[in-house]
């Protein structure tokens, strides 16, 4: 059978009589072969199969190429002779599998976007107009061809700045979303384990505020190389042996210091925990940056798919909140999910919310507790200890709000109205004449890493009119372990001050000499927990001794704290304790019931002006006998 392209060929080629369709088909002689000189109409065709932009392709019913313009070889880096011959889908990928039913089908009239191969084999992206036309009585097909690889990098740009963060290249809030929907999907169909961690770095805000922004972005680009790295080593926990494709781990950046990872293919939630585990290790490491070493520190919450029964943004809630958990737990941990959880979290917020609005409320108050010399009972002092009164409620004891001030950062406002309102109500009992008490203030950790605190309690100090000797700073251990040369700097200016630094709950921390050698502290209370099975219990007694001792040894005072019981106050006394707090002595009592237990005690002189200032420090120590040591105060 002669074909059409043979007739145009030979047409092309000068031999042979012009066809009846001739003013339809290209009847002049193609860049395969010489011109036998056109008709103006033909020549403009010509002209146009020569020189549009797109490049033409025509081939016949069995698919292979009989004429090909200058402007498609040039794309295919081929000539039309070399092209010409040849069947199609050498050149182009065809749409449909030609072995499944080969010829007309596989390249489809339509408009599509496929890929084209040139001589050398590489491979560029086209958009291809496919167009059937009878010519000379038989099918032929004609293929525009379009190199589109610049509308591509165009489609790729916009797509990655859509759905990556520039920072870290990693996925960013969208694709995240989008491959959390997949991985849910998967984790359906195939009923394996999947694990969404949430993942939030413990001191990025502090090391960004300080060290500025360029070095909080390196630091963010190496913490998202070594969460790759992390993953890419757990490899092993993924299950293989499921149904399920697709990636393992995907690694996003939410924005900020946010990150999560999608575990997939996980055999149970204990493989979450391993993962977790490393790469809470991974972050512990320091990072370098510049001349800095910097400890970041990460919590991670998680959240397990599908033994949770909830949607995509159920699931996130989920790990959001689990994040917060483990940052309550103690940071630089990780935690799980649960329902009791986002309980627990919305009271959390709500009373944030709550406590923000309590100091200009009048909601917080003072209670001060009194201590006591074990050996003659005498009255040393008073400890503050907050107390929140929100409307319509009883009183909120500090355990269960102080974590939520220092998590909000609420602490250093309403830390800074403890000290004040203290050394106020403090100076005015000296004013009517009650003896001179020593005040314990507690500070959080927070608190005491202000930069400025030693020149804060000073001019709390002034202002009030409160000696800064009776003045004692209660602090716990945690706090030395970090640091250091601006811990010892702020005491060093406490202690310049002449106001007394004591650790509090001692015995429950890290209790390492060491520290206790390096920093300027005056007292040492033993934690509640060694007091209560004392005198019984032989570990207790033991640890107690100890503590005493190493606090004698280093020229401190020992104070026990939640001393409850006659027996109690006697076996510390035996151990050399120096003084006791606890409701043996008294509970803690607010100002008014404070005055009259002093003066029940006969702890009330005659009410006297207060003195000028100056003269302040030359008042001689007002040491009152108290009886024995009282039963429990009210
Ligand atoms: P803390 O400083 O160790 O205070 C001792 C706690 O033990 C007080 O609890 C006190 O009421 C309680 N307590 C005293 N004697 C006894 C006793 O004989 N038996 C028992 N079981 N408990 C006794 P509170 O007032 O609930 O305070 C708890 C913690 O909250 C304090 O522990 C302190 O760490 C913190 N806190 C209290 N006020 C403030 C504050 O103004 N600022 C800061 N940063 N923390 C505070
Ligand atoms: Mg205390
Ligand atoms: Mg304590």
């Amino acid at each position: 059978m002669t074909s059409w392209v043979n007739k145009v060929a030979a047409r092309l080629r000068g031999s042979g009589p012009p066809s009846a369709g001739a003013d339809r088909t290209i009847t002049q002689p193609s860049p395969l072969a010489p011109p036998a000189a056109p008709g103006p109409q033909a020549s403009l065709l010509l002209h146009l199969f020569e020189h549009s932009a797109s490049g033409l392709v025509v081939c016949d019913a069995e698919g292979t190429v009989r004429l090909c313009s200058p402007v498609a070889a040039a794309l295919l880096a081929a000539t039309p002779a070399e092209v010409c011959g040849q069947p199609v889908e050498v050149w182009v990928t065809p749409l449909i599998d030609f072995t499944a039913s080969a010829g007309d089908t596989a390249l489809p009239a339509g408009q599509w976007e496929t890929q084209a191969q040139r001589l050398d084999g590489t491979e560029f992206p086209v958009e291809l107009t496919v167009s059937e036309t009878p010519l000379d009585g038989e099918p032929a097909r004609v293929l525009v061809l379009r190199d589109i690889t610049d509308r591509r990098l165009n489609q790729q740009r916009l797509s990655d700045l859509a759905n990556y963060d520039g920072l870290t290249g990693l996925p960013n809030r969208t694709l995240f979303r989008d491959r959390l929907g997949q991985a849910m999907a998967r984790a359906r169909r195939s009923r394996s384990a999947m694990a969404l961690m949430f993942l939030d770095l413990d001191n990025f805000k502090v090391i960004n505020d300080t060290l500025g922004h360029g070095l909080g972005d390196e630091l963010l680009r190496q913490v998202a190389a070594r969460l790759q790295a992390c993953v890419r080593e757990v490899d092993t926990l993924v299950r293989r042996d499921t149904a399920s494709d697709g990636g393992a781990f995907t690694v996003s950046r939410l924005g900020g210091d946010e990150f999560t990872v999608i575990a997939e293919n996980l055999a149970s939630a204990e493989s979450a925990v391993v993962l977790a585990r490393r790469i809470l290790e991974a972050m512990d490491e320091p990072v370098h940056l510049n001349e800095h070493q910097l400890h970041v520190g990460t919590s991670i919450g998680i959240a397990m798919y599908p033994s949770e029964d909830t949607d995509l943004d159920g699931l996130v809630r989920h790990a959001d909140s689990a994040m917060y958990r483990a940052k309550y737990m103690g940071k630089g941990t990780y935690a799980f999910y649960s329902d009791e959880l986002t309980l627990e979290v919305a009271a959390r917020l709500k009373m944030e919310s709550e406590l923000r609005h309590a100091i200009e409320r009048q909601e917080f108050a003072l209670c001060y507790q009194p201590k006591a010399r074990l050996d003659d009972g005498r009255i040393t002092g008073v400890e503050a200890l907050l107390r929140w009164h929100p409307p319509g409620r009883g009183a909120v004891p500090p355990d269960r709000f102080i974590r939520v001030l220092e998590d909000s950062g609420l602490i250093l406002q309403v830390g800074h109205w403890v000290l004040r309102t203290a050394c106020l109500e403090m100076a005015a009992l000296r004013r009517e004449g009650f003896p001179r008490l020593t005040l314990a203030v507690n500070l959080s950790a927070r608190q005491f890493r202000q930069p400025q605190l030693a020149r804060l309690v000073a001019e709390t100090l002034q202002d009030t009119g409160f000696d800064a000797d009776c003045l004692e700073i209660e602090l716990t251990e945690g706090l030395l372990m970090e640091d250091h040369e601006a811990t010892r700097l702020t005491l060093a200016g406490l202690a310049e001050m002449g106001v007394r630094v004591a650790m509090d709950d001692f015995g429950t921390g890290y209790s390492s000499l060491s520290y206790l050698k390096r920093f300027d502290i005056d007292t040492l209370k033993i934690d509640g927990s060694f007091v209560a099975e004392l005198p019984d219990d032989p570990e207790d007694r033991a640890i107690a001794t100890a503590i005493v001792a190493m606090g004698h040894s280093l020229q401190m005072r020992v104070v026990a704290e939640k001393v409850e019981t006659a027996e109690q106050a006697q076996c510390l006394h035996e151990m050399g304790c120096d003084e006791m707090q606890g409701y043996l002595l008294s509970r803690p009592l607010p100002p008014a019931a404070l005055r009259a237990w002093l003066r029940e005690r006969h702890l009330h002189g005659p009410a006297r002006a207060e003195p000028a200032p100056e003269a302040r420090r030359s008042l001689p120590r007002l040491d009152i006998e108290v009886d024995t040591v009282p039963g429990a105060g009210p």
